[in-house]
């Protein structure tokens, strides 16, 4: 079991399986990958940038 990337739902950080999930790079520095489990993003948890602080729905 290789896993390409672990990827962490940046707002509630647990590991986020593929379905329903969603990444992104961060809006203000695009160097970091946002992760938004399928619950964070249906209940639209502010999420944070771990390296420019930026805030966003
Ligand atoms: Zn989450
Ligand atoms: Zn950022």
């Amino acid at each position: 079991m290789m896993a390409q990337q672990e990827l962490r739902c940046t707002s509630c950080g647990r590991a986020v399986p593929a379905p329903g999930a969603t990444q992104f790079l961060c809006p203000n520095c695009a160097e970091v990958t946002i992760g938004r489990c399928a619950r964070c993003r249906d209940q639209s948890v502010v999420y944070h940038c771990p390296k420019c602080g930026f805030e966003g729905p």
